[in-house]
């Protein structure tokens, strides 16, 4: 048995009527172009919807979610994305969001198996590992979660600042800042990592100082 799911046409139907009550040109304008200033890598967490919690309009940010927020050289679809946000749309910033509570990062944290997600989230089960962030038996996991939550942001932050696609476009002279940040599901509030990166110098010296600033809310 198929469902409709008539409710959501519904709904469809009805925001794109208020949007034009609101503003009659609105979608005119969007159809000839879109021109967002920012890139957002964030997770695919049904709870952290990019535009809504920044409030952003459709046409405002250019979005790329995967399960905790991965960012990998190899990855065509980040990578391909971001060359179209970086190349063609020409974002002036890019933000990796991640949230507290990720069940990616706790998957990985705790060396969970649940399925292909496993490979996936691998490299965050090793830094986890590589910084000791591995709850001690029977104690309380979320300080331990809470810092590796942050932390993969801020490795995720690095690793864009170095591929190819990024230094191109630094050597360009394209002005482009990638930010770290994560979001709290308890209060709705977004948090600076202070992991913001526009040139190829500061790479290091910002992470470095993001992560001794991690280190020291979680010792
Ligand atoms: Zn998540």
């Amino acid at each position: 048995m198929t469902t409709s799911l008539q409710h959501l046409l519904d709904a469809n139907a009805e925001w794109a009527t208020a949007q034009v009550d609101r503003d009659p040109e609105f979608f005119k304008r969007l159809e000839n172009q879109q021109s967002p200033e920012y890139f957002w890598i964030g997770c695919s967490d049904s709870r952290v919807p990019a535009n809504t919690i920044v409030n952003l309009q459709p046409g405002e940010v250019f979005v790329h979610r995967n399960v905790a927020n991965q960012v990998f050289h190899g990855d065509l679809n980040c990578q391909s994305a971001t060359q179209f946000a970086v190349e063609i749309l020409k974002v002036k910033h890019i933000i990796v969001c991640g949230h507290y509570g990720c069940s990616g990062v706790r998957i990985a944290m705790r060396g969970d198996r649940v399925g292909l997600a496993d490979a996936w989230v691998r490299p965050i089960h090793q830094l986890a590992r590589h910084h000791g962030l591995v709850p001690a038996e029977g104690s309380d996991e979320k300080p331990c979660l809470d810092a590796l939550c942050e932390l993969n942001v801020i490795e995720q932050v690095k690793r864009l600042s170095e591929s190819t696609l990024i230094e191109d476009a630094w050597d360009r002279g394209q002005d482009l800042t990638i930010h770290g940040w994560i979001y709290s599901l308890k209060d709705g509030l977004v948090r600076n990592l202070n992991m913001s990166v526009a040139g190829r110098d500061t790479i290091e010296p910002v992470y470095t100082n993001a992560v001794n600033e991690l280190k020291k809310r979680y010792r």
